[in-house]
């Protein structure tokens, strides 16, 4: 297989890297270290990031974006996640319901939303599914039990939607000016048949952020209660049919449906290549014993595992992104982000691991784990697990 990269694909690796390194990187300890959540997000980098493109990288040329193939969007990403994994995470969950309006909204909807989405350098996208009493259910629903799932309600009164409930760990709830969002328009029905999307701008009457969510990793990332009280929702904002949420998507494997999947990977692997140069840093440097670290046969073997899962990880992002690419159906960028879930928590534990004998917590190292450590929840990464296992067994 050829992985050599086009000169548009090296072009934007190249600009992400240098963003990364000079704009990215810079702010990241001290973003990270800020104790109010609703404090360490910072608009300057959004708008710096998005006068290079960053933030609507994925939407169509055609319709004013850059277009980028899916080898690029994980390349970018990875180069992103280098400087900041939450900085670069903000940019990609643009992309992420970019992928989703191409995907599902009709032509109407998408010149509305998409025009001011692409001239203004603060408009940011979210989407809610996640509910204080649904998380994982959302994601694999028991089939027959309507009780189970999200609960947040839209009634329908003429030519509006009255939507009541909330959401909670919302990403970019805080500072997202349009949402996606999943409700129940058939209380009696199992989630599958009784659940519709919306797109909720964030001036909607009857919508309020309620607070944001203290994490221990991923800090600059807004993760913000949405609470609807009485919210009116015009029915043209309705997503394809009512109770056609879930269905719409079932079983599609095409890039727009994939790519929150190879995002995480891609990102991960930017964790895992800052894990690399803290490590690489230290042991060329540091001495214990009076020996220096490069030399000691235990730093040598953690070096080599650490090199082995990241470069493992960098062949499967690569293969899967092409594969999107090319419209191969696979499980690939699932399985991939599994992966992901293993090897960025075992490579930036190893980093600290390292640092540990001659700079106990070090800060930067220390970052690194706790921003790992959101890879097992925010995406129900065990649930995925069993419903690609599900898929692959028939
Ligand atoms: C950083 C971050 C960003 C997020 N962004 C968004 C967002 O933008 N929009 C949104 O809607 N939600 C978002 N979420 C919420 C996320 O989708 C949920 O946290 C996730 O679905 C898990 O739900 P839960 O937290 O309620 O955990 P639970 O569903 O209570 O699960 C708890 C644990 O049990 C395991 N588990 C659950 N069911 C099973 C099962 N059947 N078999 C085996 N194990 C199981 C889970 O894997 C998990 O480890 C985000 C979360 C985080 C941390």
């Amino acid at each position: 297989m050829d992985f050599s990269l086009n000169e548009e694909q090296q072009s934007w690796q190249q600009k992400a890297r240098k963003f990364a390194r000079e704009e990215i990187a810079p702010i990241s300890l001290e973003r990270d270290r800020i104790a109010d959540p609703l404090r360490t997000f910072d608009w300057e980098i959004i708008r710096k990031g998005s006068k290079l493109g960053f933030r609507t990288a994925v939407v169509a040329k055609e319709r004013g974006g850059h277009g980028i193939d899916f080898v690029t969007q994980a390349l970018v990403m990875a180069e992103l996640a280098k400087g900041d994994s939450a900085i670069s995470k903000t940019f990609s969950q643009c992309w992420k319901w970019s992928h989703l309006i191409a995907a599902v909204c009709s032509e109407e909807q998408k010149e509305r939303f998409l025009k001011p989405f692409l001239a203004d350098d603060t408009y940011v996208l979210g989407y809610g599914l996640t509910e204080p009493s649904a998380g994982s259910d959302n994601r694999l629903p028991p089939e027959e039990d309507p009780k189970a799932g999200l609960k947040l309600r839209a009634e329908r009164r003429g030519d509006e939607w009255i939507l009541n409930g909330d959401k909670v760990f919302i990403a970019n709830g805080s500072v997202a000016k349009l949402f996606f969002l999943t409700v129940r328009t058939n209380q009696n029905a199992p989630l599958r048949e009784g659940t519709s999307m919306f797109l909720v701008p964030s001036d909607t009457p009857g919508f309020r952020v309620g607070k944001v969510f203290n994490k221990s990793g991923w800090r600059f990332y807004q993760n913000a209660e949405l609470i609807f009280e009485d919210a009116r929702v015009p029915h043209t904002n309705l997503v394809g049919e009512v109770n056609g949420a879930f269905q719409r998507r079932d079983g599609d494997t095409t890039g727009d449906a994939m790519f929150g999947s190879l995002e995480l990977a891609a990102n991960a692997l930017g964790v895992c290549e800052a894990a690399w140069e803290q490590a690489l840093l230290l042991v060329r440097t540091r001495k214990e014993g009076g020996k220096p670290l490069k030399d000691q046969q235990r730093v040598q073997l953690k070096l080599n595992r650490m090199r082995m899962l990241t470069e493992a990880l960098t062949s499967y992002v690569l293969r899967s992104a092409w594969e999107l690419d090319r419209n191969i159906p696979s499980e690939n960028a699932s399985l991939a982000m599994n992966l992901s879930t293993d090897v960025i928590q075992e490579v930036t534990e190893l980093n600290l691991d390292l640092h540990d004998t001659v700079e106990p917590l070090n800060p930067a190292a220390e970052k690194l784990v706790r921003d790992s450590i959101i890879w097992s929840h925010l995406a129900g990464d065990t649930v995925q697990r069993l419903r690609v296992a599900r898929r692959l067994a028939g």
